[in-house]
């Protein structure tokens, strides 16, 4: 696997591989690698002949409170990972590279960039899309792998490769857990003990969300309020968001209807360290008595 540090040189590898009739997939990513990113690589690999991991964390997604000089980075070990999970390239462009002097342009996706997340983190999906079109620009990739697990962000850059024309397939990959169901996450490194073991909790909320929808829950108050509750059951956990809404608008109908596809959103504080989760159910045509049978297709 190279390691490419400079936009021209990516943009020149990937002209030259469509010379030859290859296909180019992205994986972007912050790096601290962990399994699920490494999921989201061998998932591209099977989508595309050639693969680039992309490493750059993000100055602009950050807000001048957030953790962007914390952020836990070790580009030695990303770096063997990505090869390890079948990468053929890694894109690690300095912030400069990225951001010469004098950088001015953002993109601004509207409407489905402003609940939930756009709530809590307002510049965060601007800092998002716009990092996510140079990358676009720079690897020039037939397709794009991106997490479940940041699902507001895949319809952010849904919206985004529509609206600007990136010609580019976009694929949503699972989330990966742990054991107990906590969504594996860069930021789980700076949960203590304590505070690791309570967050499982958040797993538990959509888990129970999910069921009561199975069980013939429409109302979005009563399935948010059922989240809510879960969640309240540790009182050391700051709730942001626990809402369910229509997964591929984020439209928040009083009552869903039969057949809609639904997404639950859980953005919780455990001590210091903010988490994310979701998950994608559907709302049963006709109640059968196995709840179960209700869930089985996950996907959008
Ligand atoms: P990040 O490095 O956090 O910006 O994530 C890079 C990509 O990995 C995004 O598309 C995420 O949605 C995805 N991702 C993060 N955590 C997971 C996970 N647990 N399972 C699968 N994909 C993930």
């Amino acid at each position: 696997m190279k390691i490419i540090e400079k936009i021209s040189e990516m943009q020149a590898i990937s002209l030259n591989l469509k010379k030859y009739n290859k296909t180019v997939a992205i994986v972007p990513t912050m790096g601290f690698l962990h399994s699920g990113h490494l999921s989201l690589i061998e998932y591209a690999k099977q989508k595309a002949d050639v693969v680039v991991t992309t490493l750059f964390v993000n100055p602009k997604q950050f807000a001048p409170h957030e953790d962007f000089d914390k952020y836990p980075r070790n580009i030695e070990n990303d770096s063997k990972l990505a090869q390890e999970s079948g990468s053929d390239f890694l894109f690690h462009p300095g912030i400069l590279e990225m951001y010469p002097k004098g950088y001015s342009t953002s993109v601004k996706v509207e409407s489905i960039s402003q609940p939930f997340e756009g709530d809590f983190r307002p510049h965060f999906f601007e800092g998002v899309a716009t990092v996510v079109a140079k990358l676009f620009n720079a690897v020039l990739p037939d397709i794009a792998v991106f997490g479940q697990k940041d699902y507001q962000q895949y319809l952010v850059i849904y919206r985004m490769i529509r609206d600007m024309n990136f010609p580019i397939n976009l694929f949503l990959a699972p989330t990966l857990r742990e054991a107990d169901g906590l969504a594996m996450s860069s930021r789980n490194v700076y949960l203590n003990r304590e505070e690791r073991d309570s967050a499982a909790i958040i797993f538990v909320a959509l888990e129970n969300a999910k069921t009561a929808i199975a069980m013939g829950a429409r109302e979005r108050k009563i399935i948010n309020a059922m989240m809510h509750k879960t969640l309240r059951e540790n009182p050391s956990i700051r709730i942001d968001y626990a809402a369910s809404a229509v997964a591929d608008t984020l439209d928040t109908p009083d009552e869903f209807l039969p057949g809609d596809k639904v997404v639950l959103l859980i953005a919780v504080y455990i001590g210091k360290t903010r988490l994310i989760d979701n998950s994608l159910t559907q709302i049963p045509t006709v109640l059968d008595k196995d709840p179960a049978a209700f869930l089985e297709d996950s996907t959008i």
